[in-house]
């Protein structure tokens, strides 16, 4: 009960029109989630969590990147921790489970630690990662970057919304850059509870999955030029049309994501999701297609 109603107070957060729906065709794609990062409503679902998890006695850290730690001490001081906790800030339009379900999944198997009186000899940590949807300061996964090292501090920080706002200031505005130093080597395991966003485990009608692997992205973007000319009267023969190579690649990539996905039993998967074609007119042979 109290973990459905953290959920559900949370989705309420960063929300146009609240509305309930019991499954996915009900889902009015204007009535999503709009809790980017830097944003009251972002800051408000992560000073929520913050009282809960200040309400069951743990000890709340920020770094200096914005990401949040809550720690409840084990009985054994030379054990490595146990991490959970997932993110709070949606993409545009997102999903209120997206992130949430993980930091609040988390904060329950505390407060259930709490009430059985178990006592746990590793120590928890309860983390929320800043930025990890990169809809605001255009870098996914910004909060967990920093704390791995793949990225300077002092880079992220400038980094600047569509407002031109930095996330320092971001942060400083809504008190949420700290100064805590979280050290990785003291974790020993990390466990995140996410919300299923394939169609699988929900066709199957089975409850509960433990992802084996995780995708590996590789993002192109490929710049084809050719020659710009009259389409009424440039012969077939003697054109360069970039859009032509385009389409061979759309169709190339897709059907070498099918042939690998086959061999392999896997879920590759390629998408051609963009294409902007220059000048862009139907009586002119395309001079230059970006695709992605
Ligand atoms: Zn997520």
């Amino acid at each position: 009960k109290r973990w459905k109603e953290d959920l559900i107070r949370l989705g309420e957060m960063g929300r146009k029109n609240f509305q309930r729906v019991e499954s996915q065709q009900q889902l009015d794609n204007d009535k999503g989630l709009y809790r980017i990062e830097g944003t009251p409503a972002c800051t408000k679902s992560k000073k929520y969590v913050i009282e809960r998890m200040k309400e069951i006695g743990l000890k709340v850290q920020i770094d200096r990147v914005g990401n949040i730690f809550a720690r409840k001490d084990g009985t054994k001081t030379d054990k490595g921790s146990v991490m959970s906790g997932s993110h709070l800030d949606s993409v545009l339009n997102g999903g209120m489970f997206d992130g949430v379900l993980g930091v609040v999944s988390a904060l329950e198997a505390v407060r259930r630690i709490n009430d059985e009186g178990f006592e746990n000899e590793r120590p928890i940590e309860i983390s929320v990662f800043m930025g990890e949807e990169g809809s605001a300061f255009k870098k996914v996964l910004l909060g967990s970057l920093v704390l791995v090292g793949k990225l300077d501090l002092a880079e992220a920080l400038a980094m600047k919304d569509d407002n031109g706002i930095s996330l320092k200031e971001a942060l400083d505005t809504y008190g949420l850059r700290g100064d805590f130093e979280m050290n990785l080597n003291d974790v020993e395991y990390f466990i995140e509870t996410h919300v299923e966003q394939g169609p699988l485990l929900d066709q199957e009608k089975i409850s509960i999955g433990v992802v084996e692997n995780i995708t590996g992205m590789l993002w192109i973007h490929a710049f084809l030029a050719g020659e710009e000319n009259h389409a009424g009267t440039t012969p077939m023969f003697t054109r360069r049309d970039p859009l032509i190579a385009a389409a061979e690649i759309v169709l190339l990539a897709n059907k070498l994501a099918k042939k690998m996905a086959k061999r392999s039993g896997g879920n590759t998967v390629a998408t051609v999701g963009q294409m902007v074609v220059d000048p862009g007119a139907p009586n002119i042979i395309p001079g230059r297609v970006r695709m992605g």
